[in-house]
């Protein structure tokens, strides 16, 4: 029997996309053979993107939106699934060209589905969400690249938002020594707390970058691109890294080549949208193992599901500090 279940959904006309909260039922489904209770969901800054259509992020219309979501499984054809299971969904196009997790019910593929790790619950999936589960693929590049703890300092920039505070969070914990940048100066309390040895204000990184600076970091992590990226590059020590994640500042990244021919830096693009599923499940159990579930709790936040349109705009300003975790009602 179809069953009716609330979800945002973004439509589109001439006048250009709105988005409304709404009553769909079964047959409003996408294509899949794993449907979905969906018991969380979460706010990345892609999702302020596509609610507000600030930038082209949905690319079907109606859609419902939503990068990421976690709950229990309903019905499933597909072989690794069974009803009951809980699962983890970032990504793969979802809530850009298949519908996502702003819905009390999804139907998705199981190939795109993790379950979720012992350790861990719906909720605390979602408090890590894309976001998380990206630190933590900038963490691994970081480590495939041959850094350890004690190796010399990491920096995490925008480290007062989703990516760059769990990436503080994880990288503490390992024991590396970490230091944030944010144009938050008020949240150097909340940044120490989460284990940053030194907190810097990020304006220090907005200007034209230099070819080479001071050598000061062994590796970083980057959600902001542009100036800052730049700056980041060039204070890399001999042989660092650097793991690109975002465009928080900007798409663009005015640099040179010298970081990399005198002192054979490196960058590493991560992609978690088509990540493969090995990569992912990895990822998922070393968030886990390696994330203090005291410190996700620190940074993450509740938001009611009818507040989603408010806080994309928030996430959008630089406005929201960590997590939104987004209970389906
Ligand atoms: P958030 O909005 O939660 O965090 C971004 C942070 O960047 C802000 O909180 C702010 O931190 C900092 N920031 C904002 N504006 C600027 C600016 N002009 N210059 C420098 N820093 C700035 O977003 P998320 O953490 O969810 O995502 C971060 C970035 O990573 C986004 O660009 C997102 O699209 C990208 N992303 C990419 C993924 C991938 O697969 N590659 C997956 C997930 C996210 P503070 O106030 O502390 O400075």
């Amino acid at each position: 029997m179809s069953e009716q279940f609330q979800a945002y959904q973004i439509g589109k006309s001439d006048a250009g996309q709105r988005c409304t909260l709404t009553q769909l039922d079964d047959s409003d489904l996408m294509e899949g053979d794993v449907t979905v209770r969906v018991e969380y969901t979460t706010l990345n800054y892609k999702d302020g993107l596509a609610l507000t259509g600030r930038s082209p992020v949905i690319r079907k219309f109606p859609l419902t939106p939503g990068i990421d979501f976690s709950g229990t499984v309903i019905e499933s054809s597909h072989a690794d699934f069974a009803e009951g299971d809980r699962v983890i969904l970032n990504g793969f196009g979802v809530g850009e060209g298949h519908s996502g997790g702003f819905a009390q019910k999804a139907r998705v593929s199981g190939d795109w589905l993790v379950p979720v790790p012992a350790g861990l619950d719906t909720r605390h999936a979602m408090a890590i969400g894309t976001a998380g589960y990206t630190a933590m693929l900038s963490v691994m590049a970081l480590e495939n690249h041959g850094i350890s703890p004690g190796d010399g300092d990491i920096l995490v920039t925008g480290a007062s938002g989703g990516v760059g505070s769990i990436a503080l969070a994880i990288l503490s914990k390992l024991g590396h020594r970490v230091v944030a940048t944010t144009g938050r100066m008020q949240e150097r309390d909340f940044l120490t707390g989460l284990g940053a040895a030194d907190v810097l204000d990020r304006a220090g990184f907005a200007e034209k970058a230099r070819p080479l600076g001071k050598e000061l970091w062994r590796g970083a992590i980057d959600v902001a691109g542009g100036n800052t990226l730049a700056n980041v590059l060039s204070q890399l020590s001999y042989g660092g890294a650097a793991a690109i994640c975002g465009l928080a500042e900007s798409m663009s990244l005015p640099t040179t080549v010298a970081p990399f021919i005198l002192r054979g830096i490196s960058m590493y693009g991560i992609d978690s949208v088509m990540a493969p599923i090995a990569k992912r499940k990895i990822a998922w159990q070393r968030l886990a193992s390696d994330l203090d579930p005291k410190l996700l709790d620190e940074l993450s936040f509740d938001l009611d599901f009818k507040d989603l349109p408010q806080a994309a705009e928030d996430i959008l300003d630089g406005k929201i500090r960590g997590r939104a975790v987004v209970k389906l009602p």
